[in-house]
């Protein structure tokens, strides 16, 4: 091999320029959508990059990137209650009413269980975030941000269902094969059969599904409850009453309970 003098210019910046993009990366300078990362996005983020180039040509392709999730519960090592970050996300809100029937309002109605919900896991000790604080649009993106910044070890989603077939009523869940599928799964079997538990309502299906964006891009295990039809007027008027929001809350709460607690179920 000759080694012009120009070759070796060449060869010296390109291992420079190497050695300024791993460093780059290991600093954590680039975050998943190339933005400049948060200091706190570092622990959720982990990148790789691959540097292909030619000594006589330079850099030949881009960069690489892998990110690896954490959210806390691998391994199954045990956390304390004040330990456990939930993200408690209650569907649409703001211009967003989602289903309206006879002038209940699904964003309503979500936020009224999201908030008992909220209440009972902080008396057990939890931790939780409460994606959407109050009565504003929000965009899905920004709703899974909110989670990830919080470290959210699980994110549970609060809908109302509708149909064209106003007999339809009940309960059904969804996770996403993409996201923890695994633990998402069980995270919405148990909330599925708890709430089921307390309101004897109608046992509808657990689907696994890609198209809710929440459940999907949320990064922790995640899943997305409909606790009933605001299509069907007996369940309308239950999901509008207090005491039956109540009881939706507490299987959702003992759902998440026996999640974090697998050998009490
Ligand atoms: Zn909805």
């Amino acid at each position: 091999m000759k080694w012009s003098l120009q070759k070796i210019e060449i060869t010296v910046a390109a291992v420079v320029l190497v050695i300024l993009l791993v460093w780059m990366g290991s600093a954590g300078v680039w975050s998943a959508n190339g933005e400049i990362a948060e200091e706190e996005d570092k622990q959720v983020f982990r990148e790789q990059i691959a540097v292909k180039m030619d000594v006589t040509k330079g850099l030949l392709g881009g960069t690489e990137k892998e990110y690896i999730y954490y959210t806390g519960l691998e391994g199954g090592a045990k956390k304390a209650p004040d330990e456990i970050v939930i993200a408690i996300d209650a569907g649409h809100g703001g211009a967003d009413d989602g289903c309206v029937r006879r002038g209940v309002k699904e964003k309503e109605v979500n936020y009224k269980i999201a908030e008992k919900v909220q209440k009972k896991l902080m008396g057990l000790g939890y931790q939780v975030v409460m994606v959407r604080e109050s009565d504003t649009f929000m965009t899905l993106t920004k709703r899974v941000k909110v989670a990830r910044r919080a470290h959210a070890d699980i994110y549970v989603s609060i809908h109302q269902n509708s149909s064209d077939i106003t007999s339809a009523r009940g309960v059904e869940a969804y996770y996403s094969g993409q996201n923890a599928k695994e633990d998402s799964k069980r995270l919405a079997e148990l909330l599925h059969a708890q709430v089921l538990q307390e309101t004897g309502a109608n046992k509808r299906s657990i689907y696994e599904w890609e198209e809710f964006h929440v459940i999907r891009e949320s990064v922790m295990p995640s899943c997305l409850i409909e606790t009933g039809f605001l299509t069907n007027a007996s369940e309308r008027y239950r999901l509008s009453d207090d005491s039956y929001q109540e009881k939706i809350a507490e299987g959702i709460v003992s759902g998440i309970q026996q999640y974090f607690n697998p050998e009490t179920e």
